[in-house]
This record gives C-alpha cells, structure tokens and sequence, in this order.
C-alpha cells in the first residue's frame, strides 16, 4: 500500500466496514465481537437506531453556524449535562485533550486571579491526558513525552493514590493551583484508587483554595456504573472533563466547572470553531436520553459483576495473571509480562480487545452488551490467556 498516511499508529490488520450494536463487520464479510468500543467511544455500540436518526434528522436541517449565534442544542446539552453532573455551566471542544486544554487555561486564569504568578496543576504518574503539547506535558508517560522537548512549565507530578505526596507539596510549593486526575487510569492500566482518594483531594483543595479537576473523559458517561465515577463518592469537582463517550462517534467533548472556575472564561478567553456545533449536540443529547431510557447504569453495574465473577473463576489458575480489576465496564487483566501479542491473537479469534501499560489487557465494552455477548469476552479472553502462557516466551 503507498504510505499516505503518516506512521503514527502501529495499527492491526483489519478494517471495519459496519457495525450494529457490538458486533463489527470487516472488509470480507467476517464478524467481529467489539470489547474495546472505539476506545470508550462507542458506549451504545455501533449503528445505534437513536443516534443515526438523530445524526440523519439533524444534517436536515442544520450543521454548523459558529459561536458567533445562539445554538440552541448546544444550550440544551448544557442544561442536561448540568442537569446530571450538579455543577454548573459548560463549555464545548471537539475532543478530550481540549476538554483538558480548556481546564488548564481555567485554572491558569484562576492563579492569576488569586495573585499568582506561575500557576502550577498537579498531576499524577501513569496518567493520560491527551496529546497537545499542554496535556502531553500532563500526561505522567515519559515515553508519550519522549522527543518532545521542551514541555510545558506549570505542571508537577506526584504518585497516583498517593495523598501524601500531595500533602508535602502543599507545603513547599505556594504556586499550586489546581489538582487535574482520572478517578480511575484508563491508559495507565485500570488503576483504581482508594476508596476515599477523591474525597481526600477535595479536603485537600478546599484547604488550600485548589481547583479539584477530575479528567473524566474514559471513565464518565455511565462507563463506571454511574453519569460520572465521582458521583459515587459523594464530592464535586471544581472542572470535569469529558468526550469519549459524550457523543457516541461524533467527535465532541466538553469542559464543565462550578463555583468560581464556572465564571472565569469572559469573551475572548477561549473558543472552537466546531465546538458545539449543532449537530454534535442533537447527537450528545440523544446519548443522554438513551442512556436514561435503556436504564443503562444499573445494568453497566449488573455486568460489572458478571465480569468480575466470570474473570475471577476462568482465570483463577492461570498463575501468570497478577490481577483483576473492575470498575463498572473498565476492565483490567495485569498480567507479570508484556501482553501486546494478544491484540493480533484475539483478532484471531474474532474479538477486539486492548493492551494497555504494556501488561495489562483492557477491555471497555459497549455499555449496551448482552450477559450472552459479556460471557464470549469472558471465554475468549480465558481461552487465550491459557494459549498465551503455555506458549514459550518469544523476545
Ligand atoms: C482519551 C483520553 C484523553 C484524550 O482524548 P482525545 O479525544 O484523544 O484527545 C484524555 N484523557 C483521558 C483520561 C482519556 O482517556
């Protein structure tokens, strides 16, 4: 094939050409199982009949017009999103590293409001943000960073699930202005943190006037059983980032702040061409409605369990796998070595799934998966581990 396309993705020997709900359909006819979703994209699987009617309903009538004029779907999404999350006013991108892009210019002006003159986020080890030059420099992967030089100031980094870390900080750095977290690591390999993390980063910010913002953009959208994994803590943040799975395909993201960081951004401050655009939102909203129609959260938490009981007993011999973390449909299989052959192995047998943090097998599910469809990725997944560990080591 002649090389068009630049070299930056190292991609798998399939291409899609159709979908319906989690199933996926390739160049020759043959059929897929889709545990992956388009990386926490595609949360009601693919060719879902709400968002083509929605996607075909609104090219009828209009697309885009600019910020420069009222868009009223883009009014309404932010009344539902406000609606759901309790904070209080939004702003839209066309992706997660804008989303993020946006947070970190809201807690820059916030520092300078306050009097200080290089305002610095802190962010964790094995954390991803995203790949603009500000939310690389976030990102907690010295790999992802390598070659990009120079990085962006007005980041520090401290251990994930480490409030100590953070404590001492607090201590020795009077420049600090905000806390930039995933509630659980996607990228980094389903990471879960204690069960009071969140609530201790908000004592924390609420002590020292910090901006709490919780990088929601894989984990939210009903992805750990609730709208948002922060909701089952009983905090707020200050600044909420999402995409991935806001619009289901269409690309779309959104920055979303409370109390103060909500009324920071005054015209000229920040902005999108695309942001928001009418045909974005008609399709986030019908998101919105779909999820609360099929009841989707309880049943994202009733396949949690599924999951975590199958992969708890199919792999429970298995001495090779390290461990097993759930958290509603973000689901990790640490194994003691690097697992990226599993990738092409598991196309193989029909089934997308993902290695992340070199080690650890992920899988994101759409949220719209049957317990049949669940106990196959279970099945699958068991059947090639036992391949995968009986088979010597290739370097
Ligand atoms: C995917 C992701 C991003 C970046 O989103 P893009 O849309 O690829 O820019 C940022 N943060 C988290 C937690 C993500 O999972």
């Amino acid at each position: 094939m002649p090389m068009t396309l630049m070299s930056n993705y190292a991609r798998l020997p399939v291409t899609f050409v159709k979908g319906e709900g989690a199933w996926l359909w390739d160049t020759q006819g043959t059929r897929y199982l889709d545990a992956i979703a388009g990386i926490a994209v595609c949360g009601l699987g693919h060719a879902h009949p709400a968002i083509t009617t929605a996607i075909c309903q609104q090219a009828q009538q209009l697309l885009h017009t600019s910020n420069l004029y009222g868009i009223a779907h883009q009014q309404a999404l932010a009344d539902a999103l406000i609606q759901i999350t309790n904070l209080d006013r939004a702003f839209f991108c066309n992706s997660g590293a804008e989303a993020n892009e946006a947070a970190i210019k809201i807690a820059r002006l916030y520092g300078h409001s306050r009097g200080i003159d290089l305002p610095t986020i802190i962010v964790t080890e094995g954390s991803f943000h995203g790949r603009t030059l500000a939310t690389l420099t976030a990102t907690g992967n010295p790999k992802m960073q390598a070659g990009f030089a120079p990085l962006m100031p007005g980041f520090i980094r401290v251990p994930y699930n480490d409030i100590d870390a953070i404590a001492q900080l607090a201590e020795q750095h009077s420049e600090i202005v905000a806390i930039l977290v995933e509630p659980v690591t996607g990228e980094g390999g389903i990471v879960i943190p204690d069960p009071d993390y969140l609530l201790n980063l908000r004592t924390l910010c609420d002590r020292h006037q910090w901006l709490l913002m919780l990088d929601e953009i894989q984990t939210g959208m009903g992805r750990t059983g609730q709208w948002f994994a922060y909701q089952e803590t009983g905090i707020l943040p200050d600044v909420l980032s999402l995409a991935k799975g806001l619009g289901n395909g269409v690309p779309i993201g959104a920055c979303l702040a409370r109390g103060p960081a909500a009324a920071i951004f005054q015209p000229g401050h920040h902005g999108s061409t695309f942001g928001g655009n009418p045909l974005v939102c008609r399709v986030a909203l019908a998101v919105i409605q779909t999820i609360e129609q099929e009841n989707l959260l309880p049943r994202v938490q009733a396949l949690s369990q599924r999951f975590y009981d199958g992969f708890s007993k199919a792999l429970a011999s298995i001495s090779g796998v390290r461990k097993i973390r759930v958290k509603g449909l973000m689901i990790g299989i640490e194994l003691d070595r690097p697992g990226y052959p599993l990738m092409s192995k598991a196309l193989e047998h029909r089934l997308l799934i993902n290695v992340t943090a070199e080690r650890v097998i992920r899988l994101l599910p759409p949220l719209i998966i049957s317990d049949a469809q669940a106990d196959e990725i279970i099945t699958t997944v068991s059947q090639l581990l036992r391949e995968f560990f009986n088979s010597p080591v290739i370097h």
